[in-house]
């Protein structure tokens, strides 16, 4: 990490920090209780949609609508882990990252077509060091609430992505042939 990286890791916390001390990481820990304080403070309800997820889509997604804010996550994971990627989520939130839009016909419910404009929009939509942003948020809120955190989750620029999918590829390829 450079001079400059430090620096700007820092500040970041110390944005992170203040922020999360206007809202209030609950403690004992409670998940819902902090997404609605974060709405409180954003003016904008938050919902959390649980979601069967496919092969290869990102676990969680934030999608923006006109007065709600939506979050999606794997649902097939344990809790520990589910709660980890909302948060990374919530990170996005909280720092002012572009969720992927929601039309205003959208309910938050989970069609396929979402899924795959998760897929797509939130490999695409946001620069690795927002994704790094968003981990760091997700880390220090676990640590204000005390808890542990889980195995962190995968975060790959779209360059990187793009040669895993490929490598992935080849191998279910390998794999049938
Ligand atoms: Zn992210």
């Amino acid at each position: 990490m450079s001079a400059a990286d430090r620096r700007a890791y820092r500040a970041l916390r110390k944005r992170l920090r203040g922020l999360l001390g206007e809202i209030g990481v609950p403690r004992p820990w409670d998940l819902a209780e902090f997404c609605d304080r974060v709405a409180r403070h954003r003016g904008r309800p938050i919902h959390l949609v649980p979601a069967e997820l496919p092969p290869g889509a990102p676990d969680g997604a934030w999608l923006a609508g006109p007065t709600v804010d939506v979050i999606v996550y794997d649902a097939d994971t344990t809790i520990l882990r589910a709660e980890h990627i909302v948060c990374h989520e919530l990170g996005h939130i909280l720092l002012g990252h572009r969720g992927a839009g929601l039309g205003p016909e959208l309910t938050p419910d989970v069609s396929p077509e979402l899924l795959h404009r998760m897929g797509v929009l939130h490999r695409a939509g946001y620069a690795d060091a927002q994704e790094q942003e968003a981990e760091v948020a997700a880390s220090l809120i676990w640590k204000l609430a005390g808890r542990t955190l889980v195995a962190p989750r995968r975060a790959l620029d779209p360059a990187q992505a793009e040669v895993v999918d490929r490598f992935a590829e080849l191998l279910e390829r390998d794999r049938d042939g």
